[in-house]
């Protein structure tokens, strides 16, 4: 595999750029390799300066549901171009994109607009804390909720791919309030509650954990959350940024039936554009301004281009059996690596719901960070660069969840299926 202009860019980059990246993940410093420059996407597959081609199960890391370039999307961004790129003044397609999710998603009585994952957390969390007077939060070890400084403790994804759960920079006075309980440990949490009497203002979670490598809650996990906090009147936040229309139309919410106070949607929901949102209870939104007294602000939120943009992609998902098929199509792939594997004598372990899915080289189930963080990455990174050579674009990360469009057609499947058997057999 030809990737010297890719090394050469990376060079270059790393000139004027922190690490040659504008994002950690980018750099593949966890699969000792310099990153791949893209030139283009185009449906399943995406095509780098050299010209290789690989069929790409990262898909922009979850925001490329119905594929690169797609055409209908493509065509409701260009009608919206020549009409102004933003006027920092409402315009009817926030309306739209905003009833769109609330069609989709029961719980977001009312819905706000904002510009990434990250601010959609922030500003879901400021309301929790505005609405219940109270300063202290529970996430869980592995879970990522976007560069926030609060949030950035034991926070998965790039920080542990990068060996550095949390980051320098933030003030020891910043996650004084942030208390950690373990994934799929009710009691953890339980105990944390009991020890903060009326001091917890939310519980935030990724509902199918996704940034620690994929790990559905198990049976009972989230209803259990959703019972502590009616008893505790602690809020329920749900940061479905990765899952939400992606796991189902209506989120992780619509197949676990569990109902959260708030909200947080991003990635799909801008369709490839910059694009968050918050959302939820009626009493609790309607503390933030300028109805309420808990401040937040953005000169591009709900720019047209990004509602656009993610109008276009929840409609094409909304139409025929889009998730049924994803899941289909993604349980598939799952069944062919769990095969592959076992016949080539790795332990492998497999999560997959809708068009998301995972994997782990563990011989013991992992239900929790703790557990991911014992995997064999030195052999999941040896498999990732036998993968790139034949065709296949995964996350260069055993701790980044996989993800399935809507363009990925039977053929590329089964090319993907050959590609693991052949790598495998490369070890
Ligand atoms: C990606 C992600 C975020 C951050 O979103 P950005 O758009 O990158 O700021 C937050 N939460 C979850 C669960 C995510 O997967």
């Amino acid at each position: 595999m030809n990737i010297s202009r890719s090394r050469q860019m990376f060079e270059r980059a790393q000139k004027s750029i922190p690490g040659g990246v504008n994002s950690p993940v980018r750099a593949f410093k966890s699969v000792d390799m310099n990153p791949l420059f893209i030139r283009k996407g185009k449906g399943s597959k995406i095509y780098d300066v050299d010209g290789n081609a690989y069929i790409d199960y990262v898909g922009s890391w979850g925001p490329l549901i119905v594929g690169h370039a797609n055409e209908t999307v493509l065509s409701a961004i260009e009608a919206t171009l020549h009409d102004g790129t933003s006027f920092g003044a409402p315009t009817e397609n926030e309306i739209v994109l905003a009833e769109m999710v609330k069609d989709a998603v029961p719980s977001m009585e009312l819905v706000r607009l904002v510009n990434s994952g990250t601010e959609a957390t922030m500003g879901a969390i400021r309301a929790a804390r505005g609405y219940t007077g109270r300063d202290k939060i529970i996430k869980f070890e592995g879970c990522y909720h976007g560069s926030v400084d609060f949030l950035l403790v034991q926070a998965g994804s790039g920080a542990t791919t990068l060996g550095k759960p949390d980051s320098a920079g933030v003030p020891a006075s910043f996650v004084e309030a942030t208390l950690l309980a373990e994934f799929n440990n009710l009691e953890s949490v339980l105990d944390l509650v009991d020890q903060n009497p009326q001091e917890i203002a939310a519980i935030i979670l990724e509902p199918v954990a996704g940034n620690m490598g994929m790990i559905p809650p198990q049976h009972g996990f989230l209803q259990g959350l959703r019972d502590v906090c009616d008893r505790e009147g602690i809020l329920l936040i749900f940061d479905e940024v990765m899952t939400g229309f992606r796991v189902d139309y209506g989120g992780a919410q619509a197949v676990f039936k569990v109902e959260p106070d708030l909200s947080t949607f991003g990635k799909v929901i801008g369709g490839g554009l910059p694009v968050g949102a918050y959302g939820g209870r009626q009493d609790i939104m309607t503390q933030v301004a300028p109805v309420g007294p808990v401040y937040q602000a953005g000169t591009l939120s709900g720019n047209p281009i990004s509602v656009a943009a993610g109008i276009a992609t929840l409609k094409i998902l909304k139409e025929g059996n889009t998730y049924a098929e994803l899941g289909q199509a993604s349980a598939w792939l799952v069944n062919e690596i769990q095969s592959a594997f076992g016949k080539a004598g790795i332990p492998v372990q497999t999560h997959q719901i809708g068009g998301m899915f995972g994997f782990f080289l563990s011989e013991t189930p992992v239900l929790q960070y703790q557990d991911a963080l014992q995997t064999n990455a030195d052999l999941f990174k040896k498999f990732f660069r036998n993968m790139l050579s034949n065709g296949v674009y995964l996350a260069p990360s055993a701790f980044e969840s996989l993800f399935l469009s809507t363009a990925h057609t039977e053929a590329d499947l089964e090319q993907t299926a050959e590609a693991i058997r052949q790598s495998l057999q490369a070890l």
